[in-house]
């Protein structure tokens, strides 16, 4: 393998690491962002408060009511107790009862109206729930398989490592330190393949005093517009 060639060897090897180590990087984020989770969890929470909300609510109304009915129950005895003889007493009496009793029927249907609510919150709740689970269900699934992903980059990019630590130690050390001082500014590509007498990254045509340099020897030989070495597969 000329220097050349093992230049460009190790270039393929790095970029390809960059490229896994991206991946990792985007699998970690998608590991920590579960929205469709957090949506049905938020969901299910405010399920259970507005469940939670209109069963008070239906027991505050069947505790009034119970008072309701004691309190007419007692006008009730005493009404027909013989106790009450004064004509405008005993109208009086009757007159709380007929309003006691209007009012347990507005109580009643109000009644109804919070239990149909709080059954309809339960319907809801139990919904949600079932989402929720059923979300955590797919998430759990969904982190096995980018785990198993993640284990699988990580085994290549240490072959690859391997790989390019070997093809190194064949570089002698003076072409290495010139590639690796190109590296950062030149986007980790400091390597270009000539390509129909033109450099692959730049697209600059070479002149035919490089392309000989390159046909006749393994020589470094840098691209005449952005300074790349050239190599010619
Ligand atoms: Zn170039």
């Amino acid at each position: 393998m000329s220097d050349v060639l093992a230049l460009y060897r190790v270039q393929q090897l790095e970029l390809e690491i960059i490229n896994h180590t991206k991946r990792i990087k985007a699998i970690n984020q998608q590991i920590e962002d579960d929205e469709a989770l957090r949506e049905a969890e938020t969901e299910f929470e405010a399920a259970k408060t507005e469940h939670e909300d209109a069963a008070k609510r239906a027991r505050d109304m069947e505790l009034e009511i119970a008072a309701l009915m004691e309190k007419r129950q007692a006008s009730e005895s005493l009404l027909y107790s013989g106790e009450v003889n004064n004509p405008k007493e005993l109208q009086d009496l009757q007159m709380e009862l007929d309003s006691l009793t209007r009012r347990r029927d507005v109580l009643d249907d109000e009644l109804k109206r919070i239990v149909t609510e709080r059954d309809g919150c339960q319907q809801k709740l139990q919904e949600s729930e079932a989402n929720m689970e059923e979300a955590r269900i797919a998430r759990a699934a969904e982190n096995q398989e980018l785990l198993e992903e993640k284990a699988a980059l990580t085994a290549t990019i240490n072959e690859q490592l391997t790989k390019r630590k070997a093809v190194v130690k064949k570089i002698p050390a003076d072409i290495y330190k010139t590639y690796n001082s190109m590296r950062a500014k030149n986007s980790n590509r400091p390597v270009s393949v000539l390509k129909d007498d033109a450099c692959a990254v730049c697209g600059i045509e070479q002149n035919s005093v490089v392309i000989t340099a390159i046909n006749r020897s393994d020589d470094i030989v840098n691209c005449q517009s952005c300074g790349r070495i050239l190599i010619k597969l």
